[in-house]
C-alpha cells in the first residue's frame, strides 16, 4: 500500500469503483480506493440491478442516460462483462391524474432526447403478458431501461480503473481521517496510514460513519427493502420463445412496484407504505455479505395490489425473497460533491440507484475534483442542497416519507408532511391563524397563500388551478390596488464585511459594488461565464455589506465564497462572511400604499426624494431596529424589512395595526411569484441556472465587463461578443385551466434560420454526446439532436420553459423559458405554443413585462 496518493476514496461499492474509474480517466491516476471487505460488501451486491433513465430532474435524468451507455465501455476496457439486459420499460398509470404525469414527463423527454412513447395499456400487455391491463388506464414506454449483474458492473468499474493505473486495497478499513494544516489529509486505516490530498467518502451504508469522522452529519439514511423471486413461469418461457424477446421492465404507481423477468421467472420489488429504516444511527461494522430477514407482512397490502394487477405472478411459487438494506438521501437523490466548511472532502453517496446513477455520480464528481467544476449542472444531487436543519431524526421522517411514495406523483402545488414543522419563526402560529397555508422552505415553514376565513387551509393538490386560484387572486389585487404584507424570512441573507469586503465582492460579482446606503442587483458567475447565483447587494457601511439571495442555495453560495476568500498576503483575513440564517427575519410590504404606511411606523423621511428606489438604510420601525430596503420582488413600490426574530411579533403588529385604515392584507409566497411573473422577473433555481451564461439569462443590464476582473468576465464578453445563442424570454399562453409547471416544450412555427438549438447541460469540463461519448470543448451539447429531430408539420420543438403560473393582477397565463436568440424578439401572436399537460396551446413572446412595463409604479 502507497503512503502517499493524491486522492484516497473510501468504499469499494459501485459507486466508489465508478468514481475511481472515471478520476483514473481525467488523468488522476496516483489514486487509491480503500474497501474494509471484498468489492461490493455494502449494498450493491444484492442489488436488483435494474436501470433507467427518467428522473424528476432532468439534469440527474440525463446523467443516468450517460450511466447506461457507459456500461459498453467499462466492458470493453475491463474485459468483464456487465450482464447487461436492455428490455425497455413502462410505467402503468391506472388514474387520469397518473396518465398526466407520464405526459409531463413524456412531454419531458422530448427535449432530453428520451424517445419515450404514450402506450395503451393492451400495447403494454403485449411486452408483459401477466398483467391484468384492465387496472390501467394508460402507460409510458422507455426503451432505455433494463437490468444487468450488480456485481459483475462493480467488478467492471474496478478492472477498467486497475487498468488505468488505479491502486485498490482490499479488506482495510478507514478508521479515521485527520486534517494537515495544508489541508490534505492523514486517512488512518487498519493497515496504517496513507497521506491523500483528496478524500471521496463512497462508503454507501457507512457513508454517514465517514461523515462524523470529520465532523458531518450527513443527511442520509438505509432503508430494507425487500424484492421476490419467482420460481421458473412457462408464461415467461412461452414468451420468450414465441417472441425472441426477453419481457419487459413494469413500473406500477399504485402499488408502488417495479417487476421485471429475472432468468426464467419474475422479479417483483416493493416500496411499502409501512417501511423500516435499517441502523437509524450507527451502521455496524462487522455487517457484510449478509441479507436481512424477509417480512412478507410489511410487503402484503403492496403484493395484494401487486397480484391483481399482474396476476400471472400470482401462480407462480415465491423462490426467494431478498431483503437488503440501501441508503436514501432526503428526496432520494444522490449527496455529490465537496462538503461546505471542509476542505478537499468529497461525497458521493446516498446513491439509491447506483446502477442508473452511479457512472453519471463518478463523472460530475471526478470533473468536479480535477477541473475544479462538475462540468454539468448538477444541483439536484449537490451534497450542499440541505441545511443543518436536516440532522439525524429530520432526516429519518424525510427518508421514510420518500420511499413510502418513491413512484407516487408530487403534484406541483403538493408540500409534503413528514418532518414538519422544523424551523418555524416567531409569527409561525401568527400566521396559522390568519388561516395560512403552510410550505417548507429549505426547512422553514413559510406562509404560501391564505385561505378565507372559515375554510380549511389547505391545498387541494391538482395539475389543474386548484383552490388557491381564487385566494391568491385576491392577494395580488389588493396588494396591487392597495397594500400586501408577506414574511420573507425564508431569504438567504448574509453579511460581508472587512477592510477587503468590497474589492471581494468585486472579484465575485458582475456588477459594480453600490455606493453606501444603496442597493443593486448582481448576478455571480463562474469562470466559465455561467450563472451560479443572483443577488441583492447594499453597501450598509463603510466595509460592511449585505447580501440577500435564494433560500435553498446558502451551502451553495457559501461554499463558493469560501473558495473565493483572499487567503494570502496582509489582506487575506480583511473579509469576514457570516451567513444570518434565521437570526434574521424579514417582512415585505408593497403596493401604492406601502409608504404611507411605513411613514406612519418610521421617525424618518421618506417621502420619494428622500428615500428613493434601491436605497438602503437602517431605520426603526415601529419601534424595533431594523435595515429597510427599498425594493421588492412583487416590482410594486414597496420595502423588505429585516430585524431580529425578538422583534418580528412587534414590526408586524406595527404593520397590520397601521395598515387597516389602508385595506392591509397578507399575502403569501405563491402571490408573490405570481406578481413577479407579470415583471418579467426571473427566480433561481428555475430561470437562472449554471447551464445559462448572463446574456442568455437576460441579465445583460448587470454585466459591467469594464469595471474590473471578476470571475468569468473573459467568458462572459466572449460571450456578448458572439452574441448568446439562447435568450430568456417571457411568455402569454392561451392556457385553458392549467398553466405550465416547468420543463414544458416549447414550440415554433419556423419560417426562419435561427441556428442551432441546443438544451446546455455540460460546460468547460469534459461534456458527453448523445451517445455517452466525452467531448471536450465541442458544442454538442446532448439534447442538441433531439430538439432538431422534434418535428411537427412545420412546427418544431425549439426550446423549454423554465416556471411559470397564471399572472393574477394582469389575468395572464405566463411562463418565461428558453429559445434560440433569433426568435426572443419576434412577438408575432401564434407563433409558437407550449405544451401543457399534452396539449400544445398558443403562446406568444411578450418583450415588455405587462405590469408598470416602465417602471414607474416602482420608482414612484
Ligand atoms: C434489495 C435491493 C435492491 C436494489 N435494487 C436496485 C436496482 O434495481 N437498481 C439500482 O440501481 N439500485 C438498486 N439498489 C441500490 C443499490 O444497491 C445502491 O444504489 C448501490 O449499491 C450503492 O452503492 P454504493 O457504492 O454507494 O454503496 P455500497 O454498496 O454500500 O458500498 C459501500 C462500500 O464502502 C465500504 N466501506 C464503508 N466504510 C468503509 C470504511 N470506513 N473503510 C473502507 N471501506 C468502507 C463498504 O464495505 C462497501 O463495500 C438496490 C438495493 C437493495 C438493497
Amino acid at each position: 500500500m502507497k503512503s502517499h496518493v493524491k486522492a484516497v476514496v473510501i468504499g469499494g461499492g459501485v459507486v466508489g469503483c465508478s468514481v475511481l474509474y472515471h478520476l483514473a480517466k481525467a488523468g488522476w491516476t496516483d489514486i487509491m480506493l480503500i474497501e474494509r471487505s471484498e468489492l461490493t460488501s455494502g449494498s450493491s451486491w444484492h442489488a436488483a440491478g435494474g436501470f433507467h433513465t427518467l428522473n424528476g430532474d432532468p439534469n440527474v435524468a440525463k446523467l443516468q442516460a450517460y450511466t447506461v451507455q457507459l456500461y459498453k465501455e467499462i466492458e470493453e476496457i475491463s474485459g468483464q462483462s456487465c450482464s447487461l439486459h436492455l428490455t425497455g420499460g413502462v410505467m402503468m398509470a391506472d388514474t387520469p391524474e397518473r396518465m398526466d404525469f407520464l405526459r409531463l414527463a413524456h412531454a419531458k423527454g422530448r427535449y432530453l432526447g428520451m424517445d419515450t412513447e404514450l402506450i395503451t395499456p393492451s400495447e403494454a400487455k403485449a411486452m408483459f403478458p401477466l398483467m391484468d391491463e384492465t387496472n390501467f388506464v394508460g402507460a409510458m414506454w422507455d426503451p432505455v431501461e433494463g437490468h444487468l449483474d450488480p456485481s459483475g458492473t462493480t467488478i467492471a468499474y474496478s478492472k477498467a480503473a486497475k487498468k488505468l493505473g488505479a491502486e485498490i486495497v482490499l479488506r482495510n478499513r478507514v478508521v479515521d481521517l485527520t486534517q494537515q494544516p495544508d489541508g490534505t489529509w492523514n486517512v488512518v486505516t487498519e493497515q496504517g496510514t496513507v497521506h491523500a490530498e483528496h478524500v471521496v467518502n463512497c462508503g454507501g451504508l457507512w457513508a454517514r460513519e465517514i461523515g462524523r469522522m470529520v465532523g458531518v452529519e450527513l443527511p442520509v439514511l438505509a432503508m430494507e427493502h425487500m424484492y421476490l423471486l419467482t420460481e421458473p413461469m412457462p408464461e415467461v418461457e412461452e414468451f420468450n420463445k414465441s417472441t425472441g424477446r426477453e419481457m419487459i421492465g413494469v413500473l406500477d404507481f399504485k402499488g408502488e412496484i417495479y417487476t421485471r423477468q429475472e432468468r426464467n421467472g419474475i422479479l417483483l420489488g416493493t416500496y411499502e407504505k409501512a417501511c423500516k429504516p435499517w441502523s437509524p444511527v450507527n451502521t455496524p461494522w462487522d455487517f457484510g455479505h449478509e441479507l436481512l430477514p424477509p417480512d412478507l407482512d410489511r410487503i402484503a397490502p403492496s403484493l395484494e395490489i401487486g397480484f391483481k394487477h399482474f396476476p400471472g405472478i400470482e401462480k407462480a411459487g415465491i423462490k426467494q425473497i431478498i431483503n437488503g438494506p440501501f441508503t436514501f438521501a432526503l428526496d432520494g437523490n444522490p449527496l455529490v460533491g465537496p462538503v461546505q466548511g471542509l476542505t478537499n472532502f468529497w461525497c458521493a453517496c446516498a446513491v439509491m440507484a447506483g446502477f442508473s446513477q452511479g457512472g453519471g455520480v463518478g463523472l460530475a464528481l471526478s470533473n468536479w475534483m480535477v477541473h475544479g467544476d462538475p462540468g454539468f449542472d448538477v444541483w439536484g444531487m449537490d451534497v450542499a442542497r440541505f441545511g443543518e436543519w436536516a440532522g439525524l431524526r429530520y432526516t429519518n421522517a424525510k427518508v421514510r416519507e420518500n420511499y413510502s411514495r418513491r413512484f407516487s406523483i408530487r403534484f406541483p402545488n403538493e408540500e409534503l408532511p413528514a418532518a414538519r414543522p422544523a424551523q418555524t419563526t416567531p409569527l409561525y402560529d401568527t400566521m396559522l391563524a390568519n388561516n395560512a397555508v403552510m410550505g417548507d422552505s429549505w426547512g422553514l415553514e413559510t406562509p404560501l397563500w391564505f385561505a378565507p376565513k372559515g375554510k380549511e387551509p389547505k391545498d387541494i393538490v391538482s395539475f389543474h388551478r386548484s383552490n388557491d386560484f381564487g385566494p391568491i387572486g385576491e392577494e395580488v389585487r389588493a396588494t396591487r390596488e392597495r397594500v400586501g404584507v408577506t414574511e420573507i424570512a425564508n431569504f438567504a441573507k448574509y453579511e460581508v464585511s472587512g477592510p477587503g469586503a468590497e474589492e471581494f465582492l468585486n472579484r465575485l460579482m458582475t456588477n459594480r459594488m453600490p455606493k453606501t446606503g444603496r442597493i443593486v442587483l448582481t448576478p455571480m458567475i463562474n469562470e466559465f461565464g455561467k450563472l451560479i447565483g443572483d443577488f441583492t447587494i447594499a453597501k450598509a457601511g463603510e466595509d460592511r455589506f449585505m447580501i440577500w439571495g435564494s433560500s435553498a442555495a446558502q451551502k451553495y453560495h457559501m461554499r463558493w465564497f469560501e473558495k473565493h476568500l483572499p487567503k494570502d498576503g496582509p489582506r487575506g483575513s480583511e473579509v469576514r462572511i457570516h451567513r444570518f440564517d434565521q437570526t434574521l427575519v424579514g417582512l415585505s410590504i408593497a403596493g401604492p400604499k406601502s409608504r404611507d404606511l411605513l411613514q406612519k411606523l418610521v421617525d424618518v423621511d421618506i417621502s420619494t426624494k428622500a428615500f428613493r428606489f434601491m436605497d438602503f438604510r437602517e431605520m426603526a420601525v415601529g419601534g424595533a431596529p431594523c435595515m429597510v430596503n427599498r425594493i421588492t420582488y412583487t416590482g410594486d413600490l414597496g420595502y423588505e424589512i429585516w430585524m431580529a426574530p425578538a422583534y418580528e411579533r412587534l414590526v408586524y403588529k406595527a404593520i397590520k395595526d397601521a395598515g387597516e385604515e389602508f385595506g392591509l392584507v397578507d399575502f403569501g409566497m405563491r402571490a408573490l411569484l405570481s406578481m413577479r411573473l407579470e415583471k418579467n422577473f426571473p427566480t433561481w433555481f428555475r430561470e437562472l441556472r449554471p447551464i445559462y451564461g448572463p446574456f442568455e439569462g437576460s441579465m445583460d443590464r448587470f454585466i459591467k465587463l469594464e469595471k474590473n476582473d471578476f470571475i468569468g468576465r473573459e467568458a462572459a464578453a466572449k460571450e456578448q461578443a458572439e452574441g448568446p445563442k439562447l435568450r430568456r424570454v417571457s411568455f402569454i399562453v392561451d392556457a385553458a385551466d392549467a398553466d405550465v409547471m416547468g420543463d414544458e416544450p416549447i414550440w415554433a412555427k419556423v419560417s426562419k434560420d435561427f441556428g442551432t438549438v441546443e438544451k446546455p447541460h455540460g460546460y468547460g469540463a469534459p461534456r458527453f454526446d448523445d451517445k455517452g461519448k466525452e467531448v471536450r470543448g465541442s458544442k454538442a451539447a446532448e439534447g442538441a439532436s433531439a430538439l432538431r429531430g422534434i418535428v411537427d408539420g412545420d412546427w418544431r420543438v425549439v426550446g423549454w420553459v423554465t416556471s411559470g403560473g397564471y399572472a393574477h393582477y394582469v389575468r395572464k397565463s405566463m411562463a418565461q423559458g428558453y429559445v434560440p436568440a433569433a426568435l426572443a424578439e419576434d412577438e408575432s401572436a401564434g407563433l409558437f405554443e407550449i405544451e401543457i399537460l399534452g396539449h400544445r396551446r398558443p403562446a406568444r413572446i411578450n418583450v415588455e413585462a405587462p405590469f408598470d412595463p416602465s417602471g414607474e409604479k416602482m420608482r414612484s
